[in-house]
């Protein structure tokens, strides 16, 4: 997952372009006409649209504000449901209550993503959208999630903060549903410090998504900025020029490391085999997943639990899973569900049961793209060595 990895001297040139070669134009804002209109935020969302295979994307702030400014978009308003997952970054479940929203959550299954069986039966009568999250690169169930959208005519909306350039099916995830939030804050595949994307082939949700992150300004080509056309309340989520310049960069290294990065993981994996004591994360799709962790479950808490510490000893260390378990399960979010009436009287720490059960038993290993052969030996042998000691 980490972009960072790869920040370098092209990066730094990149920055330092846009005050040596774009007269230090730090934001494409009420500047449409200088340079041509040519701005670097401009062609890192057509570059990145480009990569994922689709026909629009707005930059904005960071992955929060994409996930709010997505909503905003497909026209979620206060009081509709929209149904997410218990296992995600605490972000996608803010962005639901921000819009006014009435977050709905499901289990997880042992993609660790949406547990579709579960999904079905949170549908009411108020239910507007799906926010399925591919966690650790990895697809949640999209065929099936599509169709019971479609069944019931909800929107889709895909977290893929974590899933940069992963498929499902061929397809970029992000791209399969109405909309998609991208996040290039610091820990994601591509990086530009903070940042994120609203992706989406229908062009008017591109065009609101464009709107509400801009303070509701219409561009209108008719019209000055300080008199342009408005429709909407916006806010300000626009993202500056040295990001965009950063993100160019990146995408340009990104295939490279995902390969890397896979090929690292295909290594561990097959060094890993036949250990009885631990059972691999299940995929919907295989090919498709990014390979930027290692997660498997073992028996019980009490098992994962001794793993983690053992790989402490090994200087190895593990990926929000279990170090920062508190900030990506529903379960321990009272600064959120406290504040949404229908769980006020709720004892919601104790509602999705099925995913802490499964999440607790679990650990995830960061894999990283630059893995020197005798990293990846110590990993294989780490594993290896601990699973014969729980
Ligand atoms: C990182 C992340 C976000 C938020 O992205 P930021 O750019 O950090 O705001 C949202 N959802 C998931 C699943 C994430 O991992």
């Amino acid at each position: 997952m980490p972009g960072y990895e790869l920040i370098g001297e092209e990066e730094k040139q990149a920055m330092c372009d846009i005050f040596d070669k774009y007269g230090g134009v730090l934001s494409r804002r009420g500047n449409l006409s200088r340079r041509n209109g040519s701005f670097k935020v401009s062609e890192f969302e057509k570059a990145t649209a480009d990569r994922l295979g689709i026909k629009y994307a707005q930059a904005v702030t960071s992955g929060t504000a994409a996930l709010k400014t997505a909503l905003i978009a497909l026209g979620i308003k206060p009081g509709d449901e929209v149904i997410t997952q218990s296992f995600t970054f605490v972000a996608t479940v803010e962005a639901i209550v921000e819009v006014g929203a009435i977050p709905i959550v499901t289990d997880i299954d042992k993609t660790l993503n949406m547990d579709v069986s579960d999904l079905e039966s949170k549908i009411t009568k108020k239910t507007r959208a799906i926010i399925p999250v591919h966690m650790y690169g990895s697809a949640a169930r999209m065929d099936k999630i599509m169709k019971i959208a479609k069944k019931h005519n909800l929107l889709v909306l895909e977290d893929a903060a974590q899933a940069f350039g992963a498929t499902f099916q061929g397809r970029s995830l992000g791209s399969i549903g109405d909309i998609g939030a991208l996040s290039f804050d610091f820990g994601k595949g591509v990086t530009t410090g903070e940042g994120g994307m609203v992706i989406t082939d229908d062009k008017g949700f591109y065009e609101r998504a464009r709107e509400y992150s801009d303070h509701g300004h219409q561009d209108n080509p008719k019209f000055s900025r300080g008199e342009d056309t408005c429709r909407l309340m916006g806010f300000n989520f626009r993202m500056m020029e040295l990001q965009g310049a950063l993100g160019l960069v990146q995408l340009k290294k990104f295939d490279k490391a995902l390969e890397k990065q896979r090929e690292n993981k295909a290594r561990i994996i097959d060094g890993i085999s036949n250990i009885k004591e631990i059972e691999l994360r299940e995929f919907a799709d295989k090919e498709g997943e990014t390979g930027d962790s290692l997660i498997f479950f073992l028996k019980n808490k009490d098992k994962a639990g001794r793993f983690v510490k053992l790989l402490t000893e090994k200087n190895l260390s593990t990926k929000n899973l279990p170090d920062a378990y508190k900030w990506h399960f529903a379960g321990f979010w009272h600064q959120i569900f406290s504040k949404v009436e229908i769980y006020k009287n709720k004892r919601w720490e104790n509602e999705w049961k099925k995913s802490s059960e499964l999440l607790t038993r679990t650990v995830s290993m960061p894999i990283d793209i630059k893995m020197s052969d005798g990293s990846i030996n110590h990993y294989i042998d780490s594993i290896r060595e601990i699973s014969t000691k729980l």
